[in-house]
């Protein structure tokens, strides 16, 4: 890291700002705007800072696939619920609707000093700002024998495509009886409900093509996020299929074999039928390489604006943030990338600037027609993001409540992927 970008966050501090002090403010035409990543928290802020600077800011989005298939629902796809293609998105109105210039490309460097950013392809692009989006990357270190060879045959699937894709052919086509284990990553990990929602997906598709299957949750936690409303929805939906091992009581996996298909924890061996290892994670190896990435793996970054507190001309957004007490997720991405495309607007524009909005709300379906939700608004200031007031669905809640969040899942997805993609 560079003397001048430690003195950035050194200044930051000092002066308590949170923002930066003085908006040097370009000439309309000259102003460039990159953004890498084109996932929940890219495409959304390419999409604002193209739509909403009348042309005055150029922006170029750096994204290696031409079609975008969203984590968030694919656990419906593995269900049975949705098809690959509803969930699936392309960057066509980026560009047609909005000017945004879409390279189909990998950033291989960011130079800070030279405002420049190198593709794969060798050709480089200026910045005045820069956005980094490029999500998580799985530590495939984290357990003894699962590399990305190994992720063929158990896959993670915490990418979505033809990951996801693998795993839903394991799901269907299963030996009869036979254990499936799901290994569950350590926090801090990309939707927290991820996993669980992920079980009730899998156990609906087994009582219906496989009823004597049995699925063993292995944790490297000892607890997790809306527990009670799975734990329930486990016992009346899917009674007698699922056990959850917590990390207490030996659930951390540490080892597995794929030639054997054994998954290993402290001192027990599981022969599986398939099995979905969801490993730990980290920011995007991008923000490791750019040095934008902490000591625990995670771009910090200013709150009130996303700046990257290694460098002002450098915003974070999205899961690769250590975004305080907000989860990592497309709400809390789409939403911290309308904070950051507000704020380069401000700088490089002289637009106004507002208190930032930082919420989220993460629905899981457990079955049919049953959804639930956890959500919360967040306050960011320059310790910080914090909850200001949060919300969570109850295990007694009627038939209808359930329904109606069902819908409202719906809705939001539909809205969202509108919002982010156009
Ligand atoms: P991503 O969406 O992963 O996008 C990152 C993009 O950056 C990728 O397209 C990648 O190709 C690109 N990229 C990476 N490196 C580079 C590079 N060097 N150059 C150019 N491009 C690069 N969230 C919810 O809000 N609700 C849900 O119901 C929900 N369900 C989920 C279910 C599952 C099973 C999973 C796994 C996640 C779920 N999520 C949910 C979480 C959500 O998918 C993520 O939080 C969200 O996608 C984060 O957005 P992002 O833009 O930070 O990362």
């Amino acid at each position: 890291m560079s003397t001048t970008r430690r003195e950035f966050s050194k200044g930051i501090a000092a002066t308590g700002l949170g923002v930066l002090a003085a908006p040097s403010i370009l000439c309309a035409a000259d102003a460039r705007v990159v953004v890498i990543g084109g996932g929940a928290a890219g495409a959304t802020a390419a999409k604002y800072i193209a739509r909403d600077s009348d042309g005055a800011v150029q922006v170029t989005l750096v994204e290696p696939k031409t079609r975008y298939v969203t984590c968030f629902y694919s656990n419906l796809y593995l269900a049975g619920y949705r098809t690959l293609e509803s969930i699936t998105h392309d960057y066509d109105r980026l560009r047609d609707s909005y000017g945004v210039t879409l390279m189909n490309d990998s950033a291989k460097e960011i130079d800070p000093t030279a405002r420049r950013v190198t593709l794969e392809s060798g050709e480089t692009i200026g910045y005045d700002k820069l956005v980094v989006a490029p999500g998580v990357d799985l530590k495939f270190d984290a357990i003894e024998g699962y590399d990305e060879a190994a992720a063929e045959i158990m896959p993670h699937a915490w990418k979505a495509g033809p990951q996801t894709e693998l795993l839903r052919r394991q799901v269907e086509n299963t030996e009869r009886g036979g254990l499936f284990v799901l290994a569950a990553p350590p926090n801090p990990y990309r939707c927290p409900p991820g996993p669980y929602e992920r079980v009730c997906s899998i156990a609906h598709q087994l009582k219906q093509r496989n009823p004597s299957a049995k699925i063993l949750v292995l944790d490297a936690k000892d607890k997790f996020s809306k527990q009670e409303l799975f734990q329930d929805a486990w016992d009346r939906y899917y009674s007698g299929m699922i056990e959850w091992v917590p990390a207490e009581f030996g659930g951390v996996v540490t080892r597995v074999d794929t030639a054997a298909m054994t998954v290993t924890t402290g001192d027990e061996t599981h022969r599986v039928a398939f099995a979905n290892i969801i490993p730990a994670q980290t920011a995007g190896a991008i923000a490791h390489r750019s040095g934008l990435v902490g000591s625990n793996g995670w771009c910090p970054i200013v709150s009130t604006t996303m700046q990257s507190r290694f460098d002002e001309n450098i915003y974070v957004v999205g899961d690769a943030t250590e975004a305080g007490d907000m989860p990592k997720s497309a709400y809390s991405a789409n939403s911290q990338a309308k904070v950051a495309a507000m704020a380069i607007r401000a700088e490089l524009t002289g637009s106004r600037l507002f208190p930032p909005r930082l919420r989220n709300t993460c629905w899981s379906t457990l079955a049919p027609h049953d959804a639930v939700k956890v959500g919360a608004h967040y306050e960011a200031t320059e310790d910080g993001i914090t909850t200001v007031g949060s919300f969570i669905s109850t295990s007694d809640e009627d038939d209808n409540s359930r329904a109606r969040s069902s819908t409202e899942s719906d809705a939001w997805y539909d809205g969202i992927t509108a919002d982010i993609f156009g």
